[in-house]
């Protein structure tokens, strides 16, 4: 087979990387290992993440200081795109931004609230600390026994992943490019006119590459020598509440522990916030474990109290790819029409605006997020 672009992975990267590439009349083809969607993009919980999590303040460290700055620029211009892109789909992905609250149970907490809300507005976002009536007024649903305030960030929201990538996808097919899945990526060699691709089902010859891998891009990059630090992967918990009348409109997380939820459309509660699962031997797949059903729902409940009343209907478990350098955006210098689309972190909120910066640096445009902080050569000159 021959293209112009190989996409390597089937996540929400890698479709919006086919479905940016197609519309711009660029030949291109997506190899998946498994389906479309299977791994962390289809088991993540659907938050639309921009304000900084309580955990990064206390990082000292200059330079991922400058990461999670970085990363909050990135996804204020992310929120934008997936509402630009989600326009463009063909069916209803669930979009909502109604806001994100981060509440806090103790004075300390409230107090890093204040403080993170400062630097969040130094960089360009505007959140800011709510308490007392004006909190309960937005958000009745919260406990006013534990909570004391929040910081309110009018751009986050949720959005249904089971939806929105094959909706993406679905969209990059009608213009054109196709999709390979049960089609692993097994060697890449540089040639004269660009590389030659082995997969499971034969040999794909390519302008240009780009990984997409996620859990799997550190392999990918390694094929042509490039190195992509990876810290050791989260395996992650996530818990579903039975639907009920719609009476959450926010993203809501938590300054001090670990506790994300928010109401779907069909009013299912989703209940995480980076609870532990594990790695069954058995299966070697990610499994759901009693101690963090209990932690996170014991948490939910303590801050809605209405939480209380509804049954747990279903939990799960994904593997987040852990970037120890942060993301990894673009072109490998010294190695031409080899890209790099890794991101780690909130990367659901952060797929398709990452798609879009490296195809406009495909396609010869300026970025509208500045690539140079996203850089691999910013990660390699600071191993
Ligand atoms: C439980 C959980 C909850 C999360 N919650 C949120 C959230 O609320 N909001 C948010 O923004 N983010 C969240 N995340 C993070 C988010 O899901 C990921 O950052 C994002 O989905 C990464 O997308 P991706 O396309 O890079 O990776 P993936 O979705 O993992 O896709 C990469 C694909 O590459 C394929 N691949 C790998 N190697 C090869 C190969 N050699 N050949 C062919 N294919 C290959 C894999 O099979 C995979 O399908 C969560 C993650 C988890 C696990």
């Amino acid at each position: 087979m021959e293209t112009d672009v190989l996409v390597v992975g089937g996540g929400v990267i890698g479709c919006a990387l086919a479905y940016e590439l197609a519309r711009e009349g660029i030949e291109v083809v997506l190899a998946e290992r498994h389906d479309l969607n299977t791994q962390a993009s289809g088991g993540n919980a659907g938050s639309l993440h921009v304000q900084i999590m309580s955990f990064q303040m206390t990082i000292e460290d200059l330079r991922w200081r400058q990461i999670i700055d970085g990363n909050v620029r990135l996804y204020i211009a992310a929120v934008r795109t997936w509402q630009e892109l989600a326009r463009e789909l063909d069916s209803d992905v669930e979009l909502h931004v109604e806001g994100g609250l981060m509440v806090a149970e103790t004075p300390d907490q409230l107090e890093g609230l204040e403080r993170k809300a400062a630097r969040e507005r130094a960089i360009g976002l505007e959140t800011h600390v709510v308490r007392g009536a004006e909190l309960f007024a937005i958000a009745p649903y919260l406990s006013d026994r534990h909570v004391v305030g929040a910081t309110i960030c009018p751009i986050e929201g949720r959005i249904n992943p089971g939806l929105a990538t094959p909706a993406i996808a679905r969209s990059a097919e009608r213009a054109g490019a196709r999709f390979l899945r049960h089609t692993v990526v097994r060697a890449i060699s540089p040639d004269n006119r660009g590389f030659e691709v082995e997969t499971t089902r034969g040999s794909i010859h390519c302008k240009r590459v780009v990984n997409a891998a996620g859990l799997g891009a550190g392999e990918i990059a390694a094929m042509v020598g490039v190195n992509i630090p990876l810290a050791a992967p989260e395996v992650l918990h996530m818990n579903v509440t039975e639907p009920a009348c719609q009476f959450v409109d926010h993203l809501v997380q938590h300054a001090g522990m670990r506790l994300t939820f928010k109401q779907a459309s069909n009013g299912n509660l989703i209940i995480g916030g980076g609870w532990p699962a594990v790695i069954d031997p058995a299966t070697g797949l990610p499994a759901v474990t009693r101690a963090s059903v209990e932690g996170n729902l014991w948490i939910a409940q303590r801050i809605v109290p209405e939480l209380g009343h509804l049954r747990l209907v279903r939990t799960w478990a994904a593997v987040n790819a852990g970037i120890s350098s942060g993301p990894i955006l673009g072109e490998v210098s010294g190695l031409p029409g080899f890209f790099n689309a890794v991101f780690g972190d909130a990367g659901y909120t952060a797929g398709p605006i990452c798609a879009r910066i490296v195809v406009d640096e495909m396609t010869g445009r300026t970025p509208s997020v500045d690539r140079a902080s996203f850089a691999i050569e910013r990660v390699h000159a600071n191993p």
